[in-house]
């Protein structure tokens, strides 16, 4: 396990403990937000949990632009600290491809850009905190089952092959999902992963306190470009796409008459890559013995990508779940079956939302969308956008927009552009 501030001894003698003692309360394969929140929820009710993370660092490989609403942080009760935090968003600027532009901004404080790696750190100092013992290096291999349940996992750790026995198992694999398919559980499907590429640059020509997302097909086809500022002239800059997400990022820095401007003379201190989700969920996340949560069950904000607030609701319920199923010594599917139930009732409608949205979005030429970015600001939508949006649940301003006459009126001037979606469209020539 790498060494953290709170590493002390009291958590190396649990961590002794759990790695010679092979049975446990639950398990959760994946140490990401949703795993590490469902460990410190479980660890929380008195449970002994143990989080099995593949990679020897936690956080690293880091792949996330990091934009997370103090909204949802804070329904999450979590409150990150300074060395977390490296820059605060107070709007989003949104792009049409020919370069009109809305600003959306409430005069207040909307967002923080966080460092993943230290986040994630952090987290797991609380789940440990609370009791949970985290491992690092542990490679889940394959969940194992007996009779129908999930009984735990076979592990590849430091050389050897480990069994841990456990009566409820988390997978919070994240976008991989490897783990639950062996099972039966539904997956992610491919069509549903876009590749993205980003790049951490200084000496930007940005506005540090605004994000910025870049529409159009020649830009993004299927997603969009960002730039989410960090502060002092540095900014992650990034695209998702259909395919060729690093070829198009450097097209667009460097033709982009915007994107060009602001990023050209800047120099790269970092790149990543990863892939960003933008379907719907998958159809069933519990089976018996086991919960599914997060990017492994394809919890994601449609329009962004963003999962780590969504997928780190799903993970306390997870965790508030497995609590109530081990005290109550019934991990069976039709107990289970009310973390659906719970997580369905909190955002599934806000998610269903957003993939239309999204799917919307992405079916409409780029003068439907200048139409659509010039309109609403023409129309006066945009202060109702800024009255009643909120980052992460999109259900109650899309809701309000289908019921308003203006947002109709618009509705139907934009649907005249709608054009079939062209995986192949035409891209800038590019020095990538
Ligand atoms: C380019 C990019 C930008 C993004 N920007 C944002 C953003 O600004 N805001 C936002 O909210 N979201 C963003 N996201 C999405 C966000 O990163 C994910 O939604 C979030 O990390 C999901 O959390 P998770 O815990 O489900 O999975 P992860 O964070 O992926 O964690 C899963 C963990 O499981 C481990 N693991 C996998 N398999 C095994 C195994 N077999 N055994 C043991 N461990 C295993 C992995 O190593 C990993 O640590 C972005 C994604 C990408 C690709």
């Amino acid at each position: 396990m790498e060494p953290s501030k709170t590493t002390d001894k009291k958590v190396l003698v649990a961590l002794l403990d759990a790695m010679t003692s092979l049975d446990h309360d639950a398990i959760v394969v994946g140490a990401g937000p949703a795993g590490l929140l469902a460990a410190a929820t479980i660890a929380g009710n008195g449970h002994d949990v143990i989080v099995l993370e593949e990679h020897r660092s936690i956080g690293e490989p880091d792949h996330c632009a990091g934009l997370l609403s103090l909204s949802g942080l804070r329904s999450l009760g979590l409150k990150p600290p300074q060395d977390v935090i490296l820059n605060t968003v107070r709007g989003a600027r949104v792009y049409s491809p020919s370069g009109n532009s809305l600003l959306i901004e409430r005069g207040r404080r909307e967002a923080v850009v966080v460092d993943r790696h230290r986040f994630d750190m952090w987290l797991a100092d609380r789940a440990q905190d609370s009791g949970a013992v985290v491992i690092t290096g542990a490679q889940v291999r394959s969940l194992n089952m007996q009779n129908g349940k999930i009984t735990g996992v076979s592990v590849q750790h430091g050389g050897a092959t480990e069994h841990y026995r456990a009566a409820i198992v988390i997978n919070a694999e994240g976008a991989v999902c490897r783990l639950s398919k062996s099972v039966g559980l539904p997956i992610v499907p491919r069509t549903n992963k876009y590749p993205a590429y980003q790049y951490e640059m200084r000496g930007a020509e940005v506005d540090d306190n605004v994000a910025e997302m870049y529409y159009g097909r020649q830009v993004a086809p299927g997603f969009f470009a960002w730039n989410i500022p960090l502060g002092d002239g540095r900014a992650r800059v990034g695209l998702a796409a259909f395919s060729a997400a690093k070829t198009r990022l450097n097209a667009v820095i460097e033709h982009h008459p915007i994107m060009s401007e602001r990023f050209s003379r800047a120099s790269i201190d970092r790149t990543f890559g990863g892939t960003v989700l933008v379907g719907m969920p998958i159809r069933k996340t519990y089976a018996s013995g086991i919960l599914v949560a997060g990017d492994a069950a394809g919890m994601v904000k449609a329009t962004t990508g963003g999962g780590v607030i969504i997928g780190g609701m799903a993970g306390t319920i997870a965790g508030k779940v497995a609590s109530l199923a081990i005290s109550e010594k019934d991990c069976s599917e039709r107990f289970l079956e009310r973390y659906q139930m719970a997580w369905r009732s909190l955002f599934m409608s806000n998610l269903r939302a957003m993939f239309l949205a999204q799917r919307a979005l992405v079916s409409l030429s780029d003068q439907g969308m200048d139409v659509l970015v010039r309109g609403t600001s023409e129309l006066g939508l945009l202060q109702k956008i800024e009255r009643e949006g909120d980052m992460d649940m999109q259900w109650g301003i899309i809701r309000s927009l289908l019921t308003d006459p203006r947002a109709i009126r618009l509705g139907l001037r934009v649907i005249r552009q709608l054009s079939p979606i062209s995986k192949n469209s035409f891209m800038w020539h590019t020095r990538g």
